[in-house]
């Protein structure tokens, strides 16, 4: 059994907070060049420019590339011969986002209460961690912080299977239509296919943990997030939504098996701070 310790862990959790809300990944960054390149209009082309420039300066001053730092989303994929030493996996990665947030100064965004007293805790915790177990002694965490302006955009629906590819392209693009300008275009798009309620609409969140330019592994799928994409970006959405034809970066689709009776499908959307970082210990 191999031995880790959490204050190893909490130490990493704090560098990649830091490193995610400060540097987009080169990409992200590719991919919008390409966009700002091929746009016509050109107060598109002009946005771009912006976030590109944004982007650029947030890496260099290692300072957030938005003020919203969002809520500290975690994928824990850990190794069954692995053991954590010295505190629990949950406390180190909780010590870390507040420690990372208090030292890269980002902004702490979360209420203790959701209803009632919505105090701020103060720290940026609780994080939202899900766990998985893996083979090995390998420890990967997987950091989203998760702006709400686009969170706020998610939907999810349980179709009938009756409804079919049609039914879950529909679905996709009224959810997109809905959000409009709202998730600070141009957007990524998660879509989670399958499962149960819940289990899609944590794929959707997986799906939006993705490298910008990966494709599900099945051709079906693959075309699916290309047509979805191409749909998008004719909706004249554009960059801030002040129209034009980059609406979306990428459309990333993940699937799980389901039962019979149902077809459940979730869509969560991110801005163009599309922000992640992910460390194997
Ligand atoms: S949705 Fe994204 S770009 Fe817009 S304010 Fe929130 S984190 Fe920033």
């Amino acid at each position: 059994m191999r031995e880790l310790s959490a204050t190893a862990v909490q130490s990493a959790v704090a560098a990649m907070v830091i490193d995610a809300n400060c540097r987009i990944s080169p990409h992200v960054l590719q991919q919008m060049e390409h966009c700002r390149a091929e746009e016509e209009q050109p107060l598109a082309a002009s946005i771009l420019g912006r976030i590109i420039e944004n982007d650029r300066l947030a890496a260099e001053r290692c300072v957030p590339m938005c003020q919203d730092t969002g809520m500290a989303v975690f994928r824990v994929q850990l190794g069954q011969e692995l053991h954590i030493t010295g505190g629990s996996l949950e406390a180190a990665i909780q010590e870390g986002v507040r420690q990372g947030y208090r030292e890269g100064y980002l902004r702490k965004s979360v209420v203790a209460d959701p209803v009632f007293h919505r105090d701020n805790t103060g720290d940026n915790t609780p994080a939202v961690i899900y766990y998985e177990l893996t083979e090995g002694d390998r420890l990967t965490l997987t950091f989203a912080p998760k702006g709400f302006g686009s969170e706020n955009m998610s939907a999810v629906k349980m179709l009938k299977p009756a409804d079919g590819a049609e039914g879950v392209k529909a679905f996709v693009l009224d959810a997109v239509r809905h959000a409009g300008p709202n998730p600070c275009p141009p957007i990524v798009v998660g879509v989670g296919i399958g499962g149960t309620f819940e289990k899609c609409a944590q794929l959707s969140k997986f799906a939006l943990m993705r490298e910008l330019d990966s494709h599900h592994p099945l051709p079906e799928y693959r075309d699916m997030e290309q047509e979805l994409l191409a749909a998008i970006n004719r909706m004249d959405i554009g960059p801030a939504g002040l129209g034009g034809r980059t609406s979306a970066l990428a459309v990333h689709i993940e699937t799980f098996p389901t039962h019979i009776a149902g077809l459940p499908v979730a869509v969560n959307i991110c801005c163009h701070a599309y922000r992640h970082s992910t460390v194997t210990l």
